[in-house]
């Protein structure tokens, strides 16, 4: 159809509840086309009328996909009564969408984090069935060897039991000393909790630094700064779907 109820329109863009909506209307906040209206349910033509809200430009879309480079100190969840979520993280114009992370992150990671209000889009990324590659940067104490490469690629025996499906694990650099550290790039199709530190764990090395560098297509863009955020381009939408 074409046309659409503006306060239909207004709760679905996520401008509050009908009555809400009802209540920025009567109180002259909402412009059609540059005129202030004041009937709630006057008919809309999406394509063609121009809402502004408390002059702020109204946008149809209905879904939102934000990649944001999370920094370590905030969690992954969308309220908590103590801690900082990524959410906080976001500034206005995101804010009407109800927009939650897609996959989870520990509070001391890094790195790639999608957000948004698409559930379905998300269900089939998280979905273990879909086993949707996730590459991590890590630093690890100690030195990681071949034989933690062939240990992953068979798959380690986690301490709850449980055996991971085969990773791939890259060793970039490992630096020799008194205190060795290695750098490492892991790519794992599941997402048990604290995986990459756990698998670690398994044979006896500790990660000191992580950081998710893709999730299926998608690439961190490192042109962000932590904490910062951009909305994906289309072709990272359409990598994903
Ligand atoms: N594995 C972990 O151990 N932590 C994360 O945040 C992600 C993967």
């Amino acid at each position: 159809k074409a046309t659409q109820r503006l306060d239909k329109l207004l709760a679905h863009t996520g401008w509050g509840t009908r009555s809400e909506i009802k209540k920025l209307v009567k109180r002259g906040a909402v412009l059609v086309n540059g005129t202030v209206v004041k009937d709630s349910g006057l008919q809309i033509d999406p394509q063609k009328d121009k809402i502004r809200v408390d002059g702020e430009p109204v946008e149809y879309k209905e879904f939102i996909y934000i990649m944001m480079n999370k920094p370590q100190g905030v969690i992954s969840a969308t309220e908590d009564v103590r801690e900082r979520t990524v959410l906080d993280l976001l500034g206005p114009e995101v804010g009407h969408f109800r927009v939650f992370p897609a996959g989870r992150l520990d509070k001391d990671t890094e790195g790639l984090l999608l957000l948004t209000n698409d559930g379905k889009l998300a269900h089939n990324l998280l979905s273990p069935r879909k086993h949707v590659p996730k590459t991590y940067y890590a630093e690890v104490e100690g030195k990681v060897t071949e034989e933690d490469v062939e240990a992953f690629k068979r798959g380690v025996r986690l301490d709850d039991g449980y055996v991971t499906l085969p990773g791939e694990l890259v060793i970039l650099d490992v630096k020799d000393g008194e205190r060795p550290l290695s750098k490492i790039e892991l790519t794992i199709r599941e997402g048990k909790f604290h995986q990459v530190k756990r698998m670690f764990q398994a044979v006896d090395k500790l990660v000191v630094y992580l950081q998710r560098i893709s999730m299926g297509t998608l690439r961190l863009d490192h042109h962000l700064p932590l904490g910062g955020y951009r909305e994906l381009t289309e072709d990272e939408l359409k990598g994903l779907k």
